[in-house]
Order: structure tokens, then C-alpha cells, then sequence
């Protein structure tokens, strides 16, 4: 073939590719070069063609790895692949990476493709900041002796620390995903169940507002209930109601300490009111009430009567039948005096062998007819050591102007009188007034 026409056919061959690109089949070499006659122009076309097999063959490869075909190959000779093939290398390692950080080793840096490494370099430090954050929450709740759910708007648990579940006996499995208002803040202290719309906590939560529970109870796995102290808080995402956060602790050992301290004060309450001997209301109590009972019947212009009764030679029954029995005879005195008055009445021990009875809502002549009464029923028990005793008795009733110290003195000086008079007797007192 003459040089000129080799020449004239790959000019046209160049200029076609060059303006309608490769196409399928790529840059195909126009002649054979095996059938050039010229001595030095066949060697040439052999190289040549050589050249376009290697332009076709990175043309492919190219195509390959824009496709993403990370694994596509080029011959080692291949000059014109060679850049994509270093291209290749970094795309192959940069997917590893992006691997290895899916996987949570935020270790990577990317160093090439300036912008994009930039970025990526910057996702993995704001990764590695939120892990590093997340890790040392985890560890807060880990270690808190305080119990801690965080649940989304609706009041879905989404997260339990250890210890909250220690406490109500779930697995977090068991209460994922389950509305804590239904499953453990159900019920009221005293066991009714809240009425859904009415539960405190689920409004909180779905109304994103503070909520502490001092004394609340949580149902446990168990069925029993806990009681509980409860602080519920809004967390917010870009402005947004995301749910909140419920932090409890279990109170059950506090609540028995004051259980526990109820009891003693009540002891204390009871001790500091009553007489150890007999049981009935000490002289302080008495004074106390008695105060407040004048101040009423005043107010309300009711009728009170007071009544005092002593034992008549008390001394004697120590001396002859010795201290206990004369304990004994001032218990079953007792005994025999309370089971004739009326729940109203306040019954005081007010020293010694002396005794006090307030008579709310009753005259003087209610009083007098009373006094006689227990006076008999006294004369006429049997005490056994000694077998009969006798007590004296002092009666009078509340007047206008009258005051605690007066309303008493007046009914003393009956009892003094009674004791003059003979014992055994009762005797009362009108308002020296009247
Ligand atoms: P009177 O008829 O004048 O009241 O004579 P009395 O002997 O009852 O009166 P007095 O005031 O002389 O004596 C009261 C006695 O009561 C003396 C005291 O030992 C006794 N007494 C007071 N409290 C108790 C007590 O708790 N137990 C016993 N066993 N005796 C008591
Ligand atoms: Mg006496
Ligand atoms: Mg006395």
C-alpha cells in the first residue's frame, strides 16, 4: 500500500474518533499494519496500532471505574491507565475506610481529593465527638444509683440504664418500645389505676412539662409496687418536643425509716399524754383539752361539767396492803370509772390518787347525778386488797366569766368540801356569782 494512502487513512480514522468520540468499537486501526510493503513504515504501524489497542483498553477501564467497578484491570504495560490506576487504588482504599468507619473506628483520615478529604476528615471528628459524648453518658448512667429512662414523645421507652432495670426486674427487651405509662407508672399509691388521660406523667411527656413525683409507686415485673421518687424533664430536638428524660429512685427503705419514725413519735405522742399506771390521759392532756372544751362551750354556749374525785385514806391501803396493791387498786378504780362514761368525756389522772372527769354537753345536775353514780358503783366493788374503798367528790359546771384556773378551783373546793363533810360523798359548787 503506498505511504500516502497508510497516511490519508489514519488521518480520517483520527478525525472521525476525534468527532464522534470512541464509540463501541473504540479507535480501530484502519489497515493491516502485517500488510504494509515499506520496509521502515511497517514496524511503525505495528506500533501505532499497538497505541490504539492501548487507548481502547483504557477507554474501558475508565468507563469500568466510573461505573464504580473497582475491581476492573488494565495490563501492566498500559501507559495511558496508568493515573486511573492510581486513581483506582485510592477509590479502593477510601471505600475501606468509609468501611472501617461504618464499623465504628473513627480513626481514619482521608489524605487526597483536598475538598472531599477535608469533609470526610471532618465527619470523623464530629463522629468521634458524639461516640465520645455517647460513651461517657453510658458511663454516667452506668454508675448513677438512680434509675433512667429515656422515652420519645408519645412516652415509648427507647433507652433503660442498668439500674433501672435492677429495679423493676425487666429486661430491656421486655419493656422496649412499651409506653411506661402503661407498663410502670400506672397506678396511684393506694393501687387505683390512673385513668389514661389523667396520668400526670404521660401528660409531662406529651406536653413536654417538668414533672416530680416524691411519693409515687412503679409497677414492677413482679407485679408489686414500688414506691418511687421521680423527676421527668423535656428533651428537645432543634426546638422540637423529642421526649424525655425519667430519672427515679427507689424509696421503699426511706419510707420504712419514716414509718418506723411515725411509730416512735407516736409512742412519744401517746407517752407524753398518758399516765404509765392507769392508761387514761395525764394532767397535761387534761389541761390541754380542758382548755379548748371551756372555749367551745362559750363560744357556743353549751353546758361543761367538771368533775374531781379522790380516794378517801389512800394512804392507808399502801400502808397496810403495801404499794402494789395500792397500784392495783388505782387500775381497776380506773377501769371501773371508764366503763361508765360516755366517748365524750375526757378522764385524767390529775395526781396521785386524784381524778378528773370533764363532761362535755352536760349540766350541773347531769354532772351531780354521774358523780353519785360512780360514787355507788366505787363504794360497791369489790377491790379484794383492800376489798372496799370509798372516794369523795367535787362537782361543779362551766359559768359566764369563768376561766380554766376558777372553773377547777371551784370544783376543788367541792372536793374539800366532800372531804370535810365525811368522805365518801358528793358534793357541788354553784357560781359563787349566781
Ligand atoms: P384523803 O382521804 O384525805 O384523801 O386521805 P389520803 O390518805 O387518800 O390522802 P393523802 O394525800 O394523805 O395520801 C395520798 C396517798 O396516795 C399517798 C400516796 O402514797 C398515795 N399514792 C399516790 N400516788 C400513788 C400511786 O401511784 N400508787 C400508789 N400505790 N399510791 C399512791
Ligand atoms: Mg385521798
Ligand atoms: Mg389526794
Amino acid at each position: 500500500m503506498d505511504p500516502r494512502k497508510i497516511l490519508e487513512e489514519l488521518d480520517a480514522c483520527l478525525k472521525k474518533a476525534m468527532s464522534q468520540g470512541l464509540g463501541k468499537n473504540g479507535l480501530v486501526f484502519p489497515i493491516d499494519p502485517a500488510a504494509v510493503e515499506d520496509e521502515q513504515l511497517r514496524p511503525f504501524c505495528h506500533r501505532l496500532a499497538a497505541v490504539f489497542d492501548m487507548v481502547n483498553e483504557s477507554y474501558k477501564y475508565a468507563e469500568h471505574l466510573s461505573r464504580g467497578d473497582l475491581k476492573a484491570k488494565s495490563s501492566r504495560n498500559n501507559i495511558f491507565a496508568m493515573p486511573l490506576k492510581g486513581l483506582q487504588a485510592s477509590l479502593a482504599h477510601l471505600t475501606w475506610q468509609a468501611r472501617q468507619v461504618a464499623e465504628g473506628d473513627l480513626n481514619q483520615q482521608v489524605h487526597f481529593l483536598g475538598e472531599f478529604s477535608d469533609s470526610f476528615n471532618h465527619m470523623i471528628s464530629s463522629l468521634r465527638e458524639k461516640k465520645m459524648i455517647e460513651q461517657r453518658l453510658e458511663l454516667i448512667t452506668n454508675v448513677l444509683g438512680e434509675g433512667v429512662f429515656l422515652v420519645d414523645s408519645h412516652g415509648k421507652i427507647v433507652f433503660a440504664n442498668p439500674e433501672a432495670m435492677r429495679l423493676i426486674g425487666y429486661r430491656f427487651d421486655e419493656i422496649e418500645g412499651a409506653l411506661i405509662h402503661e407498663i410502670l407508672y400506672k397506678q396511684q399509691l393506694n393501687g387505683t389505676l390512673y385513668k389514661p388521660e389523667e396520668n400526670p406523667l404521660f401528660n409531662a411527656i406529651t406536653s413536654g412539662n417538668d414533672y416530680n413525683d416524691e411519693d409515687g409507686v412503679f409497677t414492677c415485673k413482679s407485679g408489686f409496687l414500688m414506691p418511687i421518687s421521680l423527676v421527668c424533664r423535656a428533651v428537645y430536638k432543634d426546638n422540637i418536643l423529642d421526649g424525655a428524660v425519667i430519672a427515679f429512685r427507689d424509696i421503699t427503705v426511706q419510707k420504712k425509716h419514716l414509718q418506723t419514725l411515725e411509730a416512735i413519735n407516736e409512742l412519744l405522742e401517746k407517752q407524753a399524754t398518758t399516765d404509765a399506771l392507769t392508761g387514761i390521759f395525764n394532767r397535761m392532756k387534761f389541761n390541754k383539752s380542758f382548755t379548748n372544751e371551756i372555749q367551745r362551750a362559750q363560744r357556743y354556749n353549751t353546758p361543761l361539767s367538771l368533775i374531781i374525785f379522790d380516794i378517801d385514806h389512800f394512804k392507808q391501803v399502801n400502808d397496810t396492803y403495801g404499794h402494789l396493791a395500792g397500784d392495783s387498786v388505782l387500775k381497776n378504780l380506773v377501769r371501773l370509772v371508764a366503763s361508765n362514761l360516755r366517748e365524750i368525756d375526757i378522764f385524767a389522772r390529775w395526781g396521785g390518787e386524784e381524778f378528773v372527769i370533764q363532761t362535755p354537753e352536760t349540766s350541773l345536775d347531769g354532772a351531780i347525778k354521774l358523780a353519785e353514780k360512780l360514787r355507788s358503783k366505787i363504794e360497791n366493788h369489790d377491790f379484794t386488797e383492800p376489798e372496799k374503798i370509798t372516794t369523795s367528790f367535787g362537782v361543779t359546771s362551766l359559768k359566764k366569766g369563768d376561766n380554766t384556773i376558777s372553773f377547777i378551783n371551784r370544783a376543788d373546793e367541792a372536793l374539800y368540801r366532800a372531804k370535810k363533810g365525811g368522805r365518801n360523798q358528793v358534793v357541788y359548787m354553784e357560781n359563787r356569782h349566781d
